[in-house]
């Protein structure tokens, strides 16, 4: 804990778009921080769907009604370093089924040994979610599917209009 006994936690991710699973561990994540940023990996390595600003807006979008939730983007390559700039004590993640599992641990472990001043915490998810992922949506939306359960009206209307329908 920060000496002003602020909790700051950040919650790190793809957010290729927001999924309700990943706005369920926010609403959640953010009733366990004074602040909860919601950082968004912009990785040069990596290819999204989405571009930063589209992910950025989605997310701003689904989160407007969180008071301490505040989105932001991470170009930083290691999760700790962003965090300890943030000045996070902590970084939450979400667990679904066994497939988060081994990625998670080996995640959070190196990160301990990186900084153990942070510590990883884990939210399961909740069962209504537990199948849900940013690509399972995508992958509905491309065969033009009802995503409406998956995703926030908002982020529907986008990804209905990446994938004309
Ligand atoms: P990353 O590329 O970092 O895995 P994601 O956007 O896919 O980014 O996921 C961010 C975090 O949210 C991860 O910890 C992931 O396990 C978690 N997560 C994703 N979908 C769900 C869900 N349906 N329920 C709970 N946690 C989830």
């Amino acid at each position: 804990m920060k000496e002003n006994n602020v909790r700051i936690g950040i919650y790190p991710g793809s957010f290729d778009p927001i999924t309700l699973g990943h706005l369920d561990v926010i609403e959640r994540g953010a009733k366990m921080f004074d602040k909860l940023y919601v950082a968004i990996a912009v990785n040069v390595r990596k290819k999204y769907t989405f571009s930063e600003e589209e992910r950025l807006d989605m997310l701003k979008d689904a989160c407007k009604h969180i008071k301490n939730v505040e989105v932001v983007s991470c170009h930083e390559d290691l999760t700790v370093e962003f965090a300890r700039k943030m000045n996070a004590t902590a970084i939450l993640r979400g667990l679904r089924a066994m497939m988060d599992f081994e990625y998670e641990l080996q995640m959070a472990s190196t990160n301990y040994e990186l900084n153990d001043n942070i510590e990883t915490i884990f939210l399961m998810t909740n069962t209504k979610y537990s199948y849900l992922s940013s690509s399972v949506v995508k992958e509905v939306a491309m065969g033009h599917g009802d995503i409406s359960k998956f995703v926030t009206p908002y982020t529907s209307n986008k990804l209905h209009k990446k994938y004309n329908y």
